[in-house]
């Protein structure tokens, strides 16, 4: 099969053939009809500080993925040859305190797919039972290879009930976005929005956002008077800080309201100095880190947006063939795009 590999310690991925993997007793093998380009393959392609500690080598990477089941393991029993699943990316160990408490996202062993064990961006790929998530196979496969990420935009946008409630949302990559979407269709009455990109303000519009704002154009001062002056004075219920940028950081401490919440998910590069009495203790609000999915509890209450209406087609501003992988990484390097999404078997 052909696969994309990282083969060396350096920027780059290799398009290369590769035997077709086989199951274990508890895996299937997944044909991969998609599957798209995340912040953390760029990290890995473009072979950062990070990936350079994280990652053993050689290794097929991807891990947001959708395909149909073409071999099934002796002892699987879930699933079958045929079936359209997607894929949670995390393989908890099931043993730790955090697996025996309903806290598998923070497993401290957890192993993930496309770093510790071999991906998605290839024809094909084995999958243990456990990880796998069947899916409705009305859903367009360019769509459906999305669920992953969609969950951690559930988990970030629903860690707290939206309906009625104005947000801001830092940050207007795919997670910000699709945050956006889901706190839209959950009843959220106003939504504020921040890049530094237009090209992903303008999907911010088409997700739901009531108002955006240019974070190259306007200074944090006076997002943070128009967001003030948005909400009657009081800020904003929920801040979701989808960006790490130190600047987006303390904007959504300064813009949310007393008694309000903000939700950390967007990771900044180095240490963050923050004033702890002014921006979090005297305010009396509630911050939540987000990491990963809420296992299984993100995918069932995705499933049941989808059902609800939510649409985040707008989303999925470039398609490509695996041929064209590089090319998928410069659009997102570059930020002139939503998700950028690959088909392995040719578009
Ligand atoms: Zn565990």
């Amino acid at each position: 099969m052909k696969a994309l590999v990282k083969t060396k310690p350096e920027a780059g991925l290799s398009l290369m053939n590769c035997p077709n993997p086989k199951p274990a007793s508890s895996e299937v093998v997944v044909r991969v009809k998609a599957t798209s380009l995340c912040g953390t393959d760029a990290h890995i392609y473009n072979w950062d500080e990070w990936a350079s500690h994280r990652l053993q080598l050689p290794r097929i990477i991807g891990h947001e993925m959708c395909g149909e089941i073409v071999e099934a393991g002796s002892d699987v029993s879930s699933v079958k040859v045929g079936d359209f699943v997607a894929a949670e990316s995390h393989l908890t160990c099931g043993t730790c305190f955090q697996c025996r408490t309903c806290q598998a996202h923070v497993c401290k062993n957890y192993r993930i797919l496309g770093i510790d064990f071999d991906g998605s961006y290839a024809e094909y790929v084995a999958l243990p039972e456990r990880l796998l998530w069947k899916t409705n196979p009305a859903i367009p496969p360019e769509y459906a290879c999305l669920q992953e990420p969609l969950g951690n935009a559930v988990d970030a946008a629903l860690v707290e009930d939206v309906t009625g409630h104005t947000l801001l949302v830092n940050g207007c990559g795919p997670t910000g976005l699709f945050a956006i979407a889901i706190s839209r269709i959950s009843g959220a009455s106003q939504i504020l929005a921040t890049d530094i990109s237009e090209y992903r303000l303008n999907l911010a519009r088409q997700l739901g956002a009531d108002q955006v704002f240019n974070a190259k154009t306007l200074s944090p001062d006076d997002i943070g008077k128009a967001v003030l002056d948005m909400t009657g004075g009081d800020g904003v219920d929920a801040a979701l800080e989808m960006s790490g940028h130190p600047d987006a950081l303390h904007l959504a401490f300064r813009t949310v309201k007393n008694g309000g919440r903000v939700t950390l998910f967007g990771i900044p590069t180095g240490q963050v100095c923050f004033d702890l009495p002014n921006e979090i203790i005297f305010k009396g609000i509630r911050v939540d880190g987000v990491t990963g999915r809420r296992l299984f509890s993100t995918w069932y209450r995705l499933a049941g947006l989808f059902k609800a209406g939510l649409n985040i087609r707008p989303v999925v501003t470039h398609t490509i063939s695996m041929n064209d992988f590089a090319k998928g990484f410069e659009l997102v390097n570059s930020g002139q795009c939503g998700k950028v999404v690959m088909f392995p078997g040719g578009t």
